[in-house]
């Protein structure tokens, strides 16, 4: 038992939640459900990102102030999390206090350290990055994100002296080589170091919206620069340095591949800047593709692009093949740190394969034939069947996987039980034998079952609680502690197992 703290990206405000958004989501919201379960103590955060020019322009297009612009729009991350079960412990607003609180306080003591200098800055701006690119990084003089143009900008800005971290860097990715996974992305992050770091402007003259520079009012900081901080907010950095001791040292930010440069050169060298160790991990997932196109909200909105990808927010999934099967699907269809296609023609041949027929079909034919042949009441499992074997096999496969961010992983070893077991009451055919000489097979299917929901509680928490009660259990799956309660054995026999509706009723 440990402690584990991982994070979302905090999501931009400026449009409606979509499944790219969701993909991130689920899959922390996963990796920390099996935390918990691992008897970590688990701090779970996401939130929103409510600063910027793009925010700012938006709420003026809606006659809205900022702040009650993204009241409003925050409230639609948070509402989509609920639908989707997300189980974060906090979620952090950059607008509020506390936050403000925080980024004075860390940006001041680098000032004070010398890594921020005053400087005149000139350059190519894409609004919607809201980030500065130089020629070459263009494509066909567009942004390289958005494919949009970009604005020149000229400010007496502050910079973050980045260039003075180039060999500290360095050295820290030598010196911590999992700290960035998967490889081949922290090689990328590594050639951008590699490739020569320079200063990086930091606040804004140009808008109000933003946290104030505490040393100059007339400055705010640029959305990225206090964007990032919200790690630090949410353990109180600033305010409580037990807290921030206790928590700091265990952080995992799981974040998407566009975000690297930000991720994993400028927020550790800030780290150290204000004199604080860079974060112990960053994970970094693709991206889901939609017929070959990055799944952005910016894009989606791009006249020029054929790709309407807003349409997909997470509820128009869940509304028609329900939040378990959705979570499924993101956590199994993609490895993370790898892209994905996303249609929906594979997410139903997912649910029909297997979650109707072989999760489902498992579940509803142990029923029925406990029920036939057993009078509704569950008989204890063999020690001796050769499913004990196949479940070791898939809780230690699956504690490996979710112990290295592989979701897809830990489910394929789950199913490959569940196969394992629809395969031996095939062979078995308890429906066809004798009432009495079935109650090894069948007692043994159940404690299947019991440890299937005790694997797949991270990733579909509401179907593994149903699960639970239909064997009979009380309580919950996700207040067990793993992997010890899914060692084979544990189903205590005896108990009324409940036939009810098909879990996955089959789609045409
Ligand atoms: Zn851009």
């Amino acid at each position: 038992m440990g402690r584990f703290y991982i994070t979302t990206p905090i999501f931009y405000v400026n449009d409606v939640p979509h499944l790219g958004h969701a993909y991130c989501a689920v899959n922390a919201d996963a990796i920390a459900r099996w935390h918990r379960g691992l008897g970590d103590e688990t701090l779970f955060l996401t939130g929103t990102d409510e600063h910027g020019a793009k925010v700012a322009e938006s709420a003026e297009k809606h006659s809205m102030s900022p702040a009650d612009w993204t009241d409003r729009t925050s409230e639609r991350f948070q509402e989509a999390w609920r639908t989707l079960n997300i189980s974060n412990d906090d979620f952090i607003r950059t607008t509020e206090a506390r936050h403000y609180s925080t980024v004075q306080t860390f940006l001041q003591r680098i000032y004070d350290n010398g890594y921020i200098v005053k400087d005149t800055y000139k350059g190519l701006y894409c609004i919607s990055c809201e980030d500065y690119y130089t020629t070459e990084a263009l494509v066909g003089g567009r942004c390289p994100v958005h494919l949009c143009d970009v604005v020149e900008m000229e400010e007496d800005n502050y910079f973050f002296r980045l260039s003075a971290f180039e060999d500290r860097l360095l050295e820290w990715y030598e010196s911590a080589p999992d700290a960035i996974a998967p490889f081949a992305k922290r090689n990328e992050a590594l050639s951008f170091i590699k490739g020569g770091l320079k200063d990086v402007s930091i606040t804004r003259t140009s808008l109000t919206w933003g946290v104030p520079v505490p040393w100059d009012s007339s400055h705010v900081f640029y959305v990225w620069y206090d964007a990032l901080i919200n790690y630090l907010t949410a353990i109180g950095y600033g305010t409580d340095d037990e807290k921030v001791a206790t928590w700091w040292p265990h952080v995992h930010h799981l974040i998407g591949k566009e975000i690297i440069r930000f991720h994993c050169v400028w927020w550790p060298a800030m780290c150290m800047a204000a004199g604080i160790e860079p974060p112990s991990n960053i994970f970094v997932h693709g991206w889901l593709l939609v017929g070959g196109s990055k799944l952005s909200k910016s894009m989606a909105a791009d006249e020029d692009s054929p790709v309407k990808l807003t349409d997909i927010t997470p509820a128009s999934l869940t509304e028609d093949f329900g939040v378990d099967a959705v979570r499924y699907h993101l956590l199994r269809e993609t490895p993370l740190g790898s892209d994905g296609d996303f249609s929906i023609g594979a997410l139903a041949s997912r649910y029909n394969s297997d979650l109707a027929n072989n999760l489902g079909n498992l579940v509803a034919r142990v029923a029925t034939v406990v029920g036939s042949k057993c009078g509704g009441v569950g008989p204890c499992p063999d020690p001796e069947s050769p499913l004990a074997e196949a479940a070791a096999a898939a809780v230690s496969g699956a504690a490996d996987a979710w112990e290295k961010f592989a979701p897809h992983e830990a489910l394929e070893a789950t199913w490959r039980l569940i196969g394992a077991t629809n395969a031996e009451l095939e062979a078995t055919s308890p429906w066809k034998a004798e009432p009495g000489s079935v109650d090894n097979v069948l007692g043994s299917a159940l404690e299947v079952l019991r440890i299937v929901a005790l694997l797949i509680s991270a990733a579909m928490p509401a179907t593994a609680d149903e699960i639970w009660q239909r064997i009979g259990l009380s309580g919950s799956p996700a207040s067990e502690l793993l992997p010890g309660a899914a060692a084979w054995g544990g189903y205590p026999g005896g108990l009324t197992v409940i036939k009810g509706d098909p879990l996955f009723p089959r789609r045409k």
